[in-house]
Formats: C-alpha cells, sequence, structure tokens
C-alpha cells in the first residue's frame, strides 16, 4: 500500500486499528500483536486493515496516516471526517486532542500534542501555500469552526453551553445543519486555541466503575473552510467543504460499568447510536463496492443525522479504532475489532 499523499481509497472507509501501550496498571499479559503494516493477531487470530498502529506509532506517524489526507481531501473539495472509536481508556481523545497541556501550550513544540493541532497548523500552512501559489489570482479563504457534544441524544453547544438540546434541521440549500449553533472564524492557531480552551473545559464527563474519564458523549469539531478564486476575467470560482474530527463516545457495553436508572437509559442511547453508525458505514462501504442503491438510514440517530452529508456520497472517512493490548480488555478489544471489520 502506498503511503501518504493520496486520501482515502475508493473504496469506501479507510479504516486504522491504533493500539496503545500497556498502562501501568493493567496487569496479566499482552493479547494483541501487530503482524505487518496492516495486520494484528488476537491470540493466534489474523486480521487485515487499511493500517494498523502499535504502540510505537507517534503522533505524528498518526497525523501523516490520517490527519495530513484528512487536510489534502478538505482543500480538494471533500467533506472529510475522521473518527475515534473504542472503548473507554483505549486511546480515543489521546488521538483526536493529545493532552490538554500539549494542545492549550503557547509553544507547539509538544510531540504528545494529537491530530486536531496539527490538522490546523498544516491547514493554515497549506492555505498559505496556496496563496502564494496563485498570487496573480485573488484566492480567499475562509475557516469557521464549531464545537458540539452529543449526549443522551441531545445536542450541547460546547462553545455556549447554555445553549442545550439544539435541534437538527435541514434545509433543501444548504443541507442538514444545528439551528443555533455557535460557528467561529478562525484565521490562526492562536484563535484554533480559544476555540480549543473554551469547548473542552464545557466537555461534559461521566464517573463509571470503569475509568473516571471516560466520556458518554460524542464531541464534533467541525470546520467550515470556503474558497475563493478570482481570476483576472472576473469569474469567481467557491468551493465549500468541512473536516469533522469526531471522539466517540466509549464503546463498551454499558451494562458492565454499574449503570442504573437514568443511566442506563443514557447507556442504551450511546449503544445505539454507535451500533447505528456502525450499520450506517457498513452500508456505505457496501453500496460503494457493489454500486447497489440502498436506503442510507441517516436518521436513526443524532449523530449520523448531523454528519449525514459528510458520510455519504464523495465524502472521505477515516475511523480510527483504539484498542488497549491487555489481556483484561480482551472481550472490549474483539468487539472493536468487530466493529472495525463491518466498516471495511
Ligand atoms: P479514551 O479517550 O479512549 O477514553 P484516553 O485517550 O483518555 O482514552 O487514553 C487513556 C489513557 O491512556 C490516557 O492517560 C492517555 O494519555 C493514555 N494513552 C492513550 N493512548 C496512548 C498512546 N498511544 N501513547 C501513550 N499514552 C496513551
Ligand atoms: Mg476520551
Amino acid at each position: 500500500p502506498e503511503s501518504g499523499g493520496s486520501g482515502c481509497n475508493d473504496t469506501g472507509v479507510k479504516v486504522i486499528v491504533r493500539m496503545r501501550p500497556m498502562s501501568r496498571n493493567e496487569e496479566g499479559g499482552t493479547i494483541v500483536e501487530k503482524t505487518s503494516g496492516d495486520t494484528l493477531s488476537i491470540q493466534g487470530q489474523k486480521f487485515t486493515f487499511d493500517s494498523v498502529a502499535d504502540e510505537t506509532s507517534t503522533q505524528t506517524d498518526i497525523f501523516e496516516l490520517v490527519g495530513a489526507p484528512l487536510v489534502e481531501n478538505c482543500l480538494a473539495g471533500f467533506n472529510s471526517s475522521i473518527f475515534a472509536y473504542g472503548q473507554s481508556g483505549s486511546g480515543k481523545t489521546f488521538t483526536i486532542w493529545g493532552p490538554t497541556s500539549a494542545l492549550l501550550e503557547e509553544k507547539s513544540s509538544n510531540n504528545d500534542k494529537g491530530l486536531t493541532p496539527r490538522v490546523f497548523e498544516r491547514l493554515f500552512s497549506r492555505i498559505n501555500e496556496e496563496q502564494i501559489k496563485h498570487a496573480d489570482k485573488q484566492l480567499m479563504y475562509q475557516c469557521r469552526c464549531s464545537f458540539l457534544e452529543i449526549y443522551n441524544e441531545q445536542i450541547t453547544d460546547l462553545l455556549n453551553p447554555s445553549q442545550r438540546n439544539l435541534h437538527l434541521r435541514e434545509d433543501t440549500k444548504t443541507g442538514v445543519y444545528v439551528e443555533n449553533l455557535t460557528e467561529e472564524s478562525i484565521s490562526n492557531m492562536k484563535d484554533v486555541k480559544e476555540i480549543l480552551k473554551k469547548g473542552l473545559s464545557n466537555r461534559r464527563t461521566g464517573a463509571t466503575s470503569l475509568n473516571i474519564e471516560s466520556s458518554r458523549s460524542h464531541s464534533v469539531f467541525t470546520c467550515v473552510v470556503e474558497s475563493r478564486l478570482k481570476s483576472t476575467d472576473g469569474l469567481s470560482c467557491f468551493k465549500t467543504s468541512r473536516m469533522n474530527l469526531v471522539d466517540l463516545a466509549g464503546s463498551e457495553r454499558q451494562t458492565s460499568t454499574g449503570a442504573a436508572g437514568q443511566r442506563l437509559k443514557e447507556a442504551g442511547n450511546i449503544n445505539r447510536s454507535l451500533s447505528q453508525l456502525g450499520n450506517l458505514i457498513n452500508i456505505l462501504a457496501e453500496v460503494s463496492q457493489t454500486g447497489k442503491q440502498r436506503h442510507i438510514p441517516y436518521r436513526d440517530s443524532k449523530l449520523t443525522f448531523l454528519l449525514q452529508e459528510s458520510l455519504g456520497g464523495n465524502a472521505k472517512l477515516s475511523m480510527i479504532c483504539a484498542i488497549s493490548p491487555a489481556q483484561s480488555c480482551k472481550s472490549e478489544t474483539v468487539s472493536t475489532i468487530r466493529f472495525a471489520q463491518r466498516a471495511k
């Protein structure tokens, strides 16, 4: 398989499995082994993906694998998304964001910073390059960001958390949008950091017996990139596309974490929206392989309805499935691998 440069292949979704290192409090052995660039084995059983990243992979490696193509696809005019899927504690937030300290530091040299800050650094430098390349014409870019959370099938604006339970609307011209959602213009990394600082401090995390930091919500960071190229003859060319960086809720079966009552109901919604995402991606992969028309059930959950235009059609999609190598996580790891296989 070729590396870098090209975006997703044409056969649907790009699926990457990322295995984090063992953590200090994990006991017992490891059961997962990377056996080649695109295969791993769990206790002797082999699985193939577009790419497998093991505990030696760096944040830079992951950026080159999915982040750089995301930016190129977006600049080429495709709606493009990265999803992080996996049980709580498997490395989703580390992958999408990196440690909060690395995100918000003035200096951007921290090696641990995750995909989002790297994507925006690349986006701004590529925009700069494109503008120099088209210096004879006028090339203008406008980038607008929003940051929301879906919790228990309710949408909260992370840039203005007093806005809870926002509604999804559909417009024949502009497509699906969230009514009253804050959108902020950005033109440099300082703007991005301001937004991240605000949004991340408003993120909801629910304590479960499995992992205090575990999140029961999906967070969706979106940037709309608009460009206008004006040539000397006065004609304008417009392009609009969006990038989505999605940190999904923990995929663990919620009953195993001691949930009850209201928590259990939330758990049902989380499991359902993740399995609906899986179904939908499975159908999209099938449609792109067979060319057969099928009903695509976007409206089954807030997440898939919201991302409708970033999932089907020409949209580009990378799914990072995060796993732990530990024996103690085996059943959740197997379930994540199954999800990843279905997306292929
Ligand atoms: P999740 O968001 O899936 O619940 P986190 O991203 O919070 O999981 O990761 C859980 C812990 O493991 C965190 O302390 C994080 O820093 C660490 N971690 C995750 N992935 C890696 C990695 N690839 N390398 C080093 N540490 C990691
Ligand atoms: Mg997390």
